[in-house]
């Protein structure tokens, strides 16, 4: 079936070029998601054998396997984020800043910081996965692709549908654990940054995104 494709991955994740496995060991594969929902979206697939084919909130259920999974996305959140400065670090002004900064002369005493892109990193599972191997998404927070092609694409990023990584474990009686998927994958559309409300108008959500994707990237 299509929802087993992932296995691949884990199984001879050396057969993949760096475009698609972008590193594994022998715990993890990091790879590029397929169909990509926003400018950047990485996958984190365990390798366990005892975990591999069951629900992420079981398998967060386990403290010490949770702890290791919530280590090894630390490590990807970094390199994604390294990615985002390389892609877009000329286009943002707090890189600017500092850049300039360093070119003065002299160079002032202190150095603007620079733009921390681990905070332009989202890292977390879907309470209803459609794929049957262990992942977490690992994505910029942009949603801005062309992948991104229907409402339940937006939403299953946007909502309680999204359950980050660093909520688990989840209380007992956390409501997300009973997902009523039908009801987060069908709400109105909410701008990620500004909050905006856009009904069900996903042409003018799209259009919306490609708006702040550009405002986002220059920040
Ligand atoms: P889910 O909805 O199960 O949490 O997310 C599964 C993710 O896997 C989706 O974002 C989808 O784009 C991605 N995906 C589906 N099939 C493939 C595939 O064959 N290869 C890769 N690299 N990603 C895939
Ligand atoms: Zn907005």
């Amino acid at each position: 079936s299509v929802r087993d494709e992932l296995g691949a991955y884990i199984a001879k994740p050396e057969t993949f070029g760096p475009d698609v496995v972008v590193y594994h060991n022998d715990d993890f594969v990091a790879i590029h998601d397929m169909f990509p929902k926003s400018s950047l979206h990485l996958l984190l697939l365990p390798r366990d054998q005892t975990k591999t084919r069951i629900h992420p909130f079981d398998a967060f259920e386990d403290a010490e396997f949770l702890t290791k999974v919530k280590t090894e996305t630390r490590t990807l959140r970094k390199l994604a984020a390294g990615e985002l400065r390389r892609k877009y670090g000329k286009d943002s002004a707090q890189e600017q800043a500092r850049q300039a900064a360093l070119s003065a002369d002299p160079p002032p005493d202190e150095l603007p910081q620079g733009r921390n892109w681990e905070d332009d990193i989202v890292v977390g599972v879907h309470a209803v996965p459609s794929m049957n191997h262990l992942h977490v998404h690992v994505l910029s927070v942009d949603r801005y692709s062309e992948r991104l092609k229907h409402r339940k694409h937006y939403n299953s990023f946007s909502t309680p549908f999204f359950v980050p990584i660093e909520d688990f474990p989840l209380a007992e009686d956390d409501v997300r654990r009973y997902p009523t998927e039908e009801g987060y994958l069908k709400r109105d559309f909410t701008c990620w940054r500004c909050g905006r409300g856009f009904g069900n108008r996903f042409a003018e959500l799209k259009q919306h995104l490609e708006q702040e994707f550009k405002e986002w990237k220059k920040l």
